[in-house]
Order: C-alpha cells, then structure tokens, then sequence
C-alpha cells in the first residue's frame, strides 16, 4: 500500500493554516464551508477523499490506493481513516462541511443512493452508500457514476464550461461515459444513461468485463490495449523487443500511451491496435453524435492522456462519417482534469445546489 497525500493553500480561506482562532459565535457565510469529495474504485486503485472549498478548489487530499481489490469493510476502514485526515479540527474552524460527494467506479442508482455493483469487486450489491455516509457523518451526502461525476466536472471546472449538451468518455481500465443537459447530468430511467463502455461495435468481438462480446470496453479500454498488444507481441519478436525497451523488459506493465508512441515510432502491431481503437470509438461516438447532437465530447482516463495522437484521428473519422448538421459544430477535447477527473467530480456533486 502506497500512501501520498497533496494539499493546497487557497486566496479564499484568511484563517487558513492559523491554529488556535475559534469561532464561537457567528452566522455561517456561505464563504465559510466546505465540502469533501469522495472517491471509490472497485480495483483498489483510485481511492481518494479531498477538502474543497466552495468554489471548487480541493485544499486537501488524501489517497489510499491499493493493489489488491479489496472487500467493502477494507474500503470502509480506509475511508474512516483518510476522513479523520482531511477533517482535523483546526483546518475547518473558518467553518464546517456542507456536503459530501461521492464517484464510485461502478453502477450506482443515484435516485436512491445505492451502489448497485462495483466493478471488479465483490459484495457491493445494492450497498446503501449514500445513507452509511450521511449516517456516519451526519452532513448530506450525494452518489453517482464516477463518469457522470467528472462529466459534471468538466462542465462546471473543466473544458466544458458553458456547453449546453456534453459528452464525457473515460477511457480507463474501464470505459465509462456521462452526460451532462444544460448543466445537469442525465441519468435515463434506471441511472444507466453513459454506459457507453457496453455499446457493441464489433459483432463476435472480444469478450468485456461485463462477460459479453464486442463491447467497446472490451477493444478501447486501457486494459484491453495493453492486454491485445501483450498478446500479439508473442509472434512478433521484433515487437516483443519494443516493448521490453519501453517497459524497462517488464512487458506486463505496458500502457496504451507507450502502444500509441510505439505505434507512432513505426511498430506496425501497435499501429493495427491504434487503428482498431480510433475505429471502433469512432464508430461509438458517430452513432451517439446522431442521438444526442452534442457540442462537445471530452476524452478523459489515461488513454486520452495521448492526446491529439487519438483525438486528431478520431475527429477527422467522426466529421466524415457523419451527417454534417449533426457533426459540424462537434468539438472532440481532451479533459482538463485528466486522471484527476473522478476527484475533482466527487467535489462538484457535492458542490450542486450548495
Ligand atoms: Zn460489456
């Protein structure tokens, strides 16, 4: 277990940092709050809590990450400890939390505050989140999709500020998607709106998460270039040899930002993965700039992380396959808060209707 812990002074909070000054009477100014940004993953490895201020700014974080998929008590102890961090007494005396948001990386009924799984973990079904929280820190407490989070985020403190219609895509160890309308996020019938991961591009594809074939998770996600470009490298020595120079010849910790470099340098096997990933996304992504006509669709997680080495690419392929009403005024961004985005969503939930 790694542990690592970030914390920023803000212009807004005078008393900031200055033991010893109570408040003992008072109105509570709307300056004079804060609130906590909560994040969970079933992997174990993104797990946050973070202190923002009303404006957005996160003054405090604190990280537990671990290696291993841990079982809810695990996350549950976790989250204790890194709350009794970022809410030591003499930090918050210029005010109290107001509220809590939370970004689980998994399914999560928003409308009720249940977490319906997690992804990659074991014995979340239907987890009442939202009431544990709220019960064992008695402030109000607001759940949702981590990828419906930092598409809020992006909207309210990111590259989407003032798009009416915005599409979020997280291309991570998993692909999630999130919607935000006129400011809100949509969340459908059943808070499965975004899920974009399960579309099917790819007819008898390979196998998803989900245990369905063809998903586009199962083609575009971090994981599965990673995994494609192990695979293939077997029968391909010189490929093999890329990627032991790249991964200093730990070939299993290979990234989709160094298949893309490699596949920028010339190597034909990372080019064909390359290939296949702008096609089946820019499949997915045409057929929803017919659904939904957004203004902008923002590419989030660490594939985006190559930046324009897939956006160019993709923006090019979606322009020409799509009708051009429905694609002219379509921006494709990469996000602003990048590998951040679940944290920095976690504190915008919080921040709605504050
Ligand atoms: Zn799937």
């Amino acid at each position: 277990m790694t542990q690592h812990m970030s914390r920023t002074n803000s212009g807004n909070l005078g008393s900031w940092g200055q033991p010893g000054v109570q408040k003992t009477t008072g109105k509570l100014l709307a300056t004079h709050g804060y609130v906590l940004g909560i994040e969970i993953s079933g992997s174990g490895s993104r797990q946050s809590v973070a202190l923002a201020d009303l404006n957005g700014n996160i003054l405090r974080r604190v990280r537990r990450p671990l290696e291993y998929v841990p079982d809810p008590a695990t996350v549950m102890r976790l989250l204790d400890e890194m709350l009794a961090e970022v809410m030591k007494a003499e930090e918050l005396q210029d005010g109290r939390i107001l509220r809590v948001g939370v970004a689980v990386g998994g399914l999560v009924d928003s409308t009720h505050g249940i977490v319906r799984t997690l992804h990659h973990a074991h014995g979340w079904e239907d987890f009442p989140l939202q009431e544990y929280l709220e019960r064992r820190l008695d402030i109000p407490c607001i759940i949702d999709n981590n990828a419906n989070a930092a598409a809020l985020a992006e909207v309210q403190l990111g590259v989407g500020t003032g798009e009416r219609v915005v599409l979020y895509v997280g291309l991570g160890r998993g692909i999630g998607g999130g919607l935000v309308v006129n400011g809100r996020i949509y969340h459908g019938t059943t808070c499965t709106a975004g899920e974009i991961g399960h579309l099917l591009v790819k007819e008898g594809g390979p196998k998803c998460s989900c245990g369905m074939f063809g998903h586009l998770e199962a083609i575009v996600s971090a994981q599965a270039i990673s995994r494609t470009m192990i695979g293939l490298a077997v029968e391909y020595p010189e490929t093999e040899a890329a990627i032991h120079r790249v991964t200093g010849a730990r070939a299993e910790r290979i990234t989709a930002v160094q298949v893309f470099q490699l596949a920028a340098e010339g190597d034909s096997i990372a080019q064909g993965i390359v290939r296949d990933v702008e096609k089946y996304l820019g499949i997915a992504l045409a057929n929803i700039v017919h659904i939904i006509n957004p203004s902008m669709i923002i590419l989030g997680g660490q594939v985006a992380q190559v930046g324009d080495l897939l956006i160019a690419p993709l923006a090019t392929y979606i322009h020409s396959v799509c009708l051009p009403a429905a694609s002219q005024s379509v921006r494709i961004v990469q996000s602003k808060h990048g590998t951040e985005a679940n944290s920095v969503g976690a504190v915008t939930l919080a921040l709605q209707d504050v």
